[in-house]
């Protein structure tokens, strides 16, 4: 078959002639292809294998391309990199590779385009259009990768067992994959998964990430989760989620499964944010369940401070996961510490008051925070369903009401410490921190606007209150 019409781009055609001159066979391979015969918009990286070096032919294209690009050359792996016009091309000479059992570092020798081919992790990722002008847009599948395309299935040009066993990063693309394109990792692949699961393990935490990402930046990110848990690489990537897995039953007393619960809560925010950090916070909103777990003969199961808990664990995995521990960490943070308090407004009447101290707790996260406790709701009982997402909106119209007029969001109190010393002519000391407490906590309870001149009433008040003169 021909598809001319996925190379329409000149580059290609510059690739092509260049290839001929130098008496290379050259093909635009993985990705790319992959993406074309989807239909996703056009890729930007643009994968070429050369049968030959590919770093001569990329020296040779660059000459020929508009600014002349510069090649960087990765000679360690035998890959060049030249940017032009937006796009990233990577050219490679086509190899073998073979593989020890400790690392994903291949020993590489010169090989055939089906060798290289074979290499690929997926099938789908194996697809090839010739270059060369006598051959242009040729589709080379030795695999049956259109087929696949075709049926929506994930599977490894060879036996999967070594495919997995040789580079174990590829487990977690066929997830990620099967997760992004709504396809079906064929049972064999799967089996090969479970059984290699221990060798994630040698794969860089980084990686692993960039994996997790997209996984939690697709439209269902529950199915990658799910099959986390189905070939249990779980167990080494987020042993949090996995220990929420499960019902314990104690006295006819049951409570529900927080695994489950979660990705429905991941899938439910993905409809709503691409934010990828409030993902993040929807998936570990409830990791402090499992350490918190107890059973109350009174009361039933409880997770007393689960959110405390949980937030001090998003630390730790961040930290093992080799994630940034910066701003969105605490980001995250905040938003499972957090993650209970609408919840509990919207149970009860919703006071002036109590979304006044919300807003000055999450303050310019307000909104985040209420986009994830909406994802919260799960339950399956149609009145309760109908009445938490009324109390929402209820709540957030009060956030409205109440920062139009009370400007909690950055609270800055309208009593400032300078002001409360010269009043009372105090060096700097306590009382003026519980006069400035009182303060605050009078406009959030409501007792009095956030004006100074009130404030100002208020602070006279107290200042008396604790035997002051003025
Ligand atoms: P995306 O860019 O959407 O992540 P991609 O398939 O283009 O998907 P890249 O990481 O850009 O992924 O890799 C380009 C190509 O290189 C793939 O299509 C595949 O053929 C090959 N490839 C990448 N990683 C591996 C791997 N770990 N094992 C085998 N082949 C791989
Ligand atoms: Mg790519």
């Amino acid at each position: 078959m021909n598809h001319k019409e996925a190379i329409q781009h000149k580059v290609f055609k510059i690739i092509g002639s260049t290839a001929d001159e130098l008496s290379l066979e050259c093909y635009v391979i993985g990705g790319f292809v992959r993406d074309y015969f989807l239909g996703r918009s056009q890729v930007k990286d643009i994968d070429i294998v050369a049968i030959g070096s590919g770093i001569e032919l990329a020296r040779a294209v660059a000459k020929k391309l508009s600014g002349k690009p510069e090649v960087k050359v990765f000679k360690n792996f035998g890959t060049a990199m030249v940017k032009s016009e937006g796009l990233e091309l990577e050219f490679v000479g086509a190899r073998k590779e073979s593989y020890r059992r400790d690392s994903r570092k291949p020993i590489v020798e010169d090989g055939s385009l089906k060798d290289d081919q074979e290499r690929r992790d997926f099938t789908i990722n194996a697809l090839a259009l010739s270059l060369n002008k006598e051959t242009f847009g040729d589709l080379l599948d030795p695999f049956q990768g259109i087929s696949d395309l075709n049926k929506g299935i994930i599977r490894t040009p060879l036996e999967p067992g070594i495919t997995y066993s040789d580079d174990p990063l590829r487990m977690m693309r066929a997830i990620r994959f099967a997760t992004q394109l709504n396809f079906t990792i064929e049972l064999k692949s799967l089996r090969a998964i479970t059984e290699n699961k221990d060798r994630i393990q040698i794969i860089s935490k980084e990686r692993i990430v960039d994996e997790l990402h997209k996984i939690l930046m697709s439209e269902k990110p529950s199915k990658g989760f799910e099959l986390m848990h189905k070939t249990d690489l779980l167990r080494y990537i987020l042993p949090e989620l996995k220990a929420l897995q499960g019902i314990e039953e104690v006295e006819g007393q049951k409570h529900k499964d927080n695994f489950w619960h979660t990705l429905e809560v991941v899938d439910n925010i993905a409809a709503t944010t691409n934010n990828l950090w409030l993902r993040w916070a929807a998936l570990l909103h409830d990791i402090g369940k499992a350490p918190t777990k107890r059973f109350d003969k009174k009361i039933g199961w409880t997770f007393h401070a689960h959110e405390f808990v949980g937030s001090k664990m998003v630390y730790k995995l961040f930290k093992r996961l080799k994630m940034p521990l910066n701003e969105k960490m605490k980001f995250v943070q905040k938003m499972v510490l957090m993650s209970s308090r609408p919840i509990i407004l919207s149970e009860a009447h919703v006071t002036d008051s109590a979304v006044r101290r919300l807003v000055f707790d999450a303050g310019e996260f307000v909104e985040d925070l209420m986009t994830l406790c909406e994802a919260d709701i799960t339950t399956k009982n149609p009145k309760k369903q109908r009445k938490y997402k009324n109390n929402f909106k209820l709540v957030r119209q009060k956030i409205i009401e109440v920062e139009e007029r009370d400007r909690i969001r950055n609270f800055q109190p309208p009593v400032t410490g300078e002001e409360i010393m010269k009043t009372f002519d105090l060096k700097p000391s306590k009382e003026i921190g519980i006069i400035k407490e009182a303060i605050k906590e009078a406009i959030l309870e409501g007792v009095i606007p956030n004006e100074h001149r009130a404030a100002h009433e208020f602070m006279l008040e107290k200042g008396k209150e604790l035997g002051l003169k003025k």
